[in-house]
Order: structure tokens, then sequence, then C-alpha cells
């Protein structure tokens, strides 16, 4: 049984409106008026792909917390 959760926080104090984001995980990301991330209320994209959003983001200014089980999936997290 598989039953992972990913929780993506922006910090909008660091945040500086790069995108970075947005082309790496588009599903889970999208700027707002301010051209500020925010994360969307479920992220479709993968765990990969949100770890590179993550990595991507030149300010650090995006965290991910996993939790739950995943059952024989070997992701790539570290
Ligand atoms: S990559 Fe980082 S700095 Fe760029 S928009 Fe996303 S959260 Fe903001």
């Amino acid at each position: 049984m598989t039953s992972v959760q990913i929780q993506v926080v922006v910090d909008r104090d660091r945040c500086i409106g790069s995108g970075n984001c947005v082309f790496w995980a588009p599903a889970s990301f999208e700027l707002d008026d301010e051209g500020m991330s925010v994360p969307a209320e479920r992220t479709p994209d993968s765990l990969e792909a949100l770890q590179v959003a993550v990595d991507g983001c030149p300010t650090k200014a995006i965290s991910i917390e996993v939790t739950g089980t995943e059952a024989a999936s070997g992701t790539g997290e570290q």
C-alpha cells in the first residue's frame, strides 16, 4: 500500500519570483499577482520533479515534507 503526502511550502520572504519552480514543477507552483511563487494545494508533480524545484530555487525558498509510507517504489530521495 502506498500513501504518501507531500507538503510544499514557499517562504515568501525568500522568494524572488525567478519562476524556476514553475519551470521544473509546473503543476505544483504558480506565480501570483505579485510574482511570488505559490504552491498548489495538491502537488501532482512527482517527488523527483519537486526535488529538482527545491534544488533549483536560487534562494532556497522551497521546502518539502514527505509523510506517509512508500511501498516498493524506491524514489530518488537521498
Ligand atoms: S524558484 Fe524559488 S525564488 Fe524562484 S519563484 Fe520559485 S520559490 Fe521563488
